[in-house]
């Protein structure tokens, strides 16, 4: 069978072909700029050179309908008709406490849907448009969703509900949801496998570390806790986003500086964490350099980065009462080695023994801690289309 898979934003569009009998991944590409000046398709059929074409692309239905022409062609696509198209699954970000699973898209599940954009008003209504845009071009072709936020609705209450007045948690939903779920079931998954042990007999945490960072207490399989909350804004720091702070800090910011809650908002998510305090960059190879010339607020973002982790992964191993493996995945995780040993080092006393020869590695599956190490400690470069098309087969078949 073979499955597309869609991870639609506001104004972009990633997408991959995979031929689930091989699980290989046919072609993939990106669609950028929709509904702005400049827009483009870039398109790589595997093993081919990726093929770029600036076309105005106004909405999402005409990005769907340029992505299936472009794997329809002859020379550089990967489909002969679209009836081999065995399903379309989606990335969705926000289910809310509505899915703790995958499922396959119907009305019922639309509405459920919809009724969570107010939970992520800048995702769910791309992903939203996304299905309608498939719906609209493929009515007949099997739709499946996958959420960011179902992995962890295994979380028990005490880890997920807030010091706030409980009736907002009823009247709003306002509780700790988490995200990355799709990624952390995945490397958890993977590490146990690479560690040669059932995952429900592991306690790992797992460190999601990109641009957006996380970190999961994976308890026999089961995600117990996790560091992003009712948003994507809370947790370690982040390249643009501040992670935990202390609550009263957005409203003194905004009466000091007089500013509005949207103005906070934006402060706290696209100017803060890595970017913010260094000075320098969100992007983690620009801290380390900016570090490695001796500036002094590079580093001290790299130290407060590293410390944050390191507390999460204390902390979980408390919440979880012992632990047996963590895992680095995500563009920092799967590659900064610098990162990983900042984090490992002083957790000798957990049982961390990093191994600082098998931590040069990146971007590969890696066991990077000692041989004698207790606590096993994995990189796994992580797959979420992966983990997409193998949910969206399931369903479908
Ligand atoms: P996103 O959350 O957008 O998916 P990624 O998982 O791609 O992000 O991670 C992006 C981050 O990974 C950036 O901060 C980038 O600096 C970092 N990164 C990528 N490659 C390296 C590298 N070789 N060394 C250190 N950091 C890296």
């Amino acid at each position: 069978m073979k499955v597309l898979v869609i991870n639609c934003g506001s104004s972009s569009l990633k997408y991959q072909l995979f031929d689930m009998d091989k699980e290989t991944v046919l072609a993939k590409g990106l669609v950028e700029r929709i509904g702005i000046e400049g827009s483009l398709i870039k398109h790589t059929k595997t093993g081919l050179e990726p093929i770029v074409a600036e076309t105005p692309i106004p909405d999402h239905k005409t990005g769907i309908k340029l992505v299936l022409d472009a794997l329809l062609d002859k020379s550089t696509g990967a489909l002969s008709s679209l009836s081999e198209l065995g399903a379309v699954g989606h990335r969705v970000v926000h289910a809310g406490e509505k899915f703790a699973t995958s499922v396959k898209i119907d009305a019922k599940v639309m509405e459920a849907l919809k009724e969570c954009v107010p939970l992520a008003p800048l995702h769910n209504p791309a992903n939203i448009m996304g299905i309608e845009a498939v719906t609209e071009v493929l009515p007949r072709v099997q739709q499946v969703g996958v959420f960011d936020t179902a992995f962890h609705q295994t979380m028990p209450n005490t880890a997920f509900i807030y010091g706030v007045p409980y009736g907002y948690y009823e009247k709003y939903g306002v509780r700790r949801y988490g995200f990355h779920g799709t990624s952390h079931y995945y490397v958890s998954r993977r590490a146990a496998e690479m560690l040669g042990r059932p995952v429900e007999k592991l306690k790992i945490v797992t460190c999601h570390l990109g641009n957006g960072s996380s970190i999961t207490a994976v308890d026999g399989g089961k995600s117990v806790d996790t560091s992003m909350g009712f948003t994507p804004l809370a947790g370690v720091l982040m390249g643009t986003r501040c992670g935990d702070v202390d609550p009263a800090i957005p409203m003194f910011i905004a009466e000091a500086e007089k500013l509005s809650s949207k103005d906070v908002d934006s402060l706290l998510n696209k100017k803060s964490g890595m970017l913010g305090l260094s000075g320098v960059s969100s992007d983690l190879r620009d801290i380390e350099a900016a570090a490695e010339r001796g500036e002094a607020r590079a580093n001290l973002a790299l130290r407060t980065l590293t410390y944050g982790i390191k507390k999460y992964i204390g902390a979980y191993a408390a919440a979880m009462a012992g632990l047996d493996a963590v895992v680095f995945t995500a563009g920092v995780g799967e590659n900064s080695a610098t990162v990983r040993a900042m984090v490992c080092q002083g957790l000798e006393f957990l049982g961390i023994g990093l191994d600082a020869s098998k931590n040069k590695v990146r971007s590969k599956e890696a066991i990077i801690s000692t041989d004698d190490s207790r606590v096993k400690v994995v990189v796994v470069p992580t797959d979420e289309e992966l983990v997409i098309a193998r949910d969206t087969k399931r369903l479908v078949e």
